[in-house]
């Protein structure tokens, strides 16, 4: 069976290696009899799993004890109520970047329980580029900053880390999370839905400095408080087990190839050459700032959006699938996780040279 190279946005392209090991392990998981997901979660066999899937992600991401790491449900975006619900502790106010559509959302839920202020926008470019620091304009007295270091559909990524000083840093890393090393210390809190870089869909990682939970706003529904989370070791409830299961299977996977600084290699790598690529055609344009382009998601157009039909007509029949943009950008968008080949770049980016010839 031939498998397609998938540019998907998220659910997205796993590693072929870990969906075999899934297959083998299906009914019957290490000789216990069972599948993964038709375990207890308090059983001996789950808890030894998702001690080790805790223990893969530090130590790949390298956090410092001080954090506590919550494996959560609800999709990243129930942090976009979460983190205010729990980060507020007193304050009345929060500082976030708007970089486009997910920090938007964060903005709009974030109202319902303080004071936003937008510390900076990109709204005047069309959500085309990170804003350096020296344009953020913080407020006094915030309970945290937000932003998002990567946006998913417009393919903005900040290659830096916000100076905040003493208030928390808080980040939607959804679509960037374990691309490459990441000095967790400078944050408050991390949050990633699992789809993109992670593993299944279900499962949302939040990464949280311990002296920040433990104060919720009043009226905060148990399953919202991080601290129930953390002090039940993410069992307070029934967690994704499935999904964990996979996520750790995803994470020895990264550790077998070199961890995130040969992600970190690889995903340059292929980035390089699809906006590479990209800049040296005049049939296809990448509207994104070229010091903000992700290395995740890589949106472009067609000189004609009227080729956009048969564009993607021939690359589904060529393997290379879901590369049509979001349907607020329109355009393609190619999605290139970790687990996207060089390959699988390559194979795309040849196909567009093709096209290119045929029809520019
Ligand atoms: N933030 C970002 C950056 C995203 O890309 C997404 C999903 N595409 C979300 C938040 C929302 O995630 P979920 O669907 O898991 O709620």
């Amino acid at each position: 069976m031939e498998r397609i190279y998938n540019f998907g946005a998220g659910p997205a392209a796993l590693p072929e290696e870990v969906l075999e090991q899934a297959r083998d392990e299906m009914l019957n998981w290490q000789g216990c009899g069972m599948s993964v997901m038709e375990m207890s979660h308090r059983g001996k066999d789950f808890m030894g799993i998702a001690a080790q899937v805790e223990a893969d992600l530090r130590g790949l991401l390298g956090i410092p004890a001080n954090y506590k790491v919550l494996f959560l449900q609800g999709g990243a975006s129930s942090q976009f109520a979460m983190v205010p619900m729990n980060l507020l502790r007193g304050k009345k106010t929060v500082d976030i970047v708007n970089t486009g559509v997910w920090s938007q959302k964060a903005i709009d839920e974030a109202e319902r329980y303080c004071t936003v202020n937008v510390a900076a926008s990109s709204e005047d470019a069309r959500f085309s580029y990170a804003p350096t620091q020296d344009k953020w304009r913080l407020s006094q007295d915030a309970a945290y900053v937000h932003y998002t270091p990567n946006e998913t559909i417009g393919g903005v990524e900040f290659h830096w880390i916000p100076e905040t000083g003493s208030v928390p840093l808080v980040a939607d890393m959804s679509s960037n999370i374990l691309s490459g090393p990441l000095d967790v210390s400078r944050f408050g809190l991390i949050y990633a839905g699992a789809q993109k870089n992670i593993g299944p869909a279900g499962l949302c990682i939040v990464i949280v400095r311990e002296d920040l939970i433990g104060q919720t706003l009043p009226g905060t529904p148990t399953m919202f408080d991080y601290k129930i989370h953390a002090d039940h070791d993410s069992m307070y409830n029934t967690p994704p087990t499935f999904s964990l299961y996979i996520a750790g299977l995803v994470f020895k996977w990264l550790k077998r190839l070199g961890g995130l600084a040969e992600m970190d290699k690889r995903n340059n790598a292929k980035a390089a050459l699809l906006y590479g690529y990209l800049d040296s055609s005049g049939f296809y344009h990448c509207p994104v700032a070229k010091d903000s382009r992700s290395r995740m998601n890589v949106p472009f157009t067609l000189k004609d959006a009227a080729l956009d039909e048969e564009f993607l007509k021939q690359s589904q029949s060529r393997g290379l699938a879901q590369l049509k943009g979001h349907r607020l950008l329109g355009g393609m968008r190619a999605s290139i996780y970790n687990p996207m080949p060089l390959e699988g770049v390559q194979a795309l980016v040849d196909f567009m040279r093709e096209f290119e010839q045929k029809h520019g």
